[in-house]
């Protein structure tokens, strides 16, 4: 985004917004509110500003959500899939360590920027935190601070 480009806190005020869209949005990173700009810059690291759009993205406060939705999923995911091998086939126990820990890893890597997209969808949607209508100065110095002057 240039540097006159407008901020846009909280989204434009569209009236009621889609939780389930903005869940959807979020899962596949993109922009809760255009649903074209991705919102990590990477793995998990969210993005100031949607490309796209120019929603403020960095007013999301998932902090520990993503981690907790990701191992509730992936642990009733996994685990059930694990016992029930387990009890079928008795593999021996090498095998099941490495399969097991294989799978947890590759569901929890997989999971991680789903859920904290949806959550960032559920808060732009709820007008939570940064997500509010209100303008903060505060983050407007910030982000105009980041950007280099052209
Ligand atoms: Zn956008």
């Amino acid at each position: 985004m240039s540097n006159n480009s407008p901020l846009i806190y909280g989204g434009h005020d569209d009236g009621r917004r889609s939780v389930r869209s903005a869940m959807w949005r979020g899962m596949k990173k993109r922009c809760p509110q255009c649903g074209k700009g991705h919102i990590f810059k990477s793995y998990t690291k969210v993005k100031d500003q949607c490309d796209e759009c120019g929603l403020v993205l960095s007013g999301h406060e998932a902090d520990d959500g993503p981690p907790y939705f990701t191992m509730l999923i992936a642990g009733h995911l996994i685990i059930p899939l694990m016992l029930e091998w387990k009890r079928h086939f008795h593999p021996p126990i090498g095998l099941q360590l490495l399969v097991s820990l294989t799978l947890l890893g590759l569901a929890i890597w997989w999971l991680l920027p789903v859920t904290k997209g949806a959550l960032i969808g559920v808060q732009w949607a709820n007008r939570m935190h940064g997500f509010s209508d209100h303008h903060d100065d505060d983050v407007e110095a910030s982000l105009r601070a980041e950007e280099p002057l052209r």
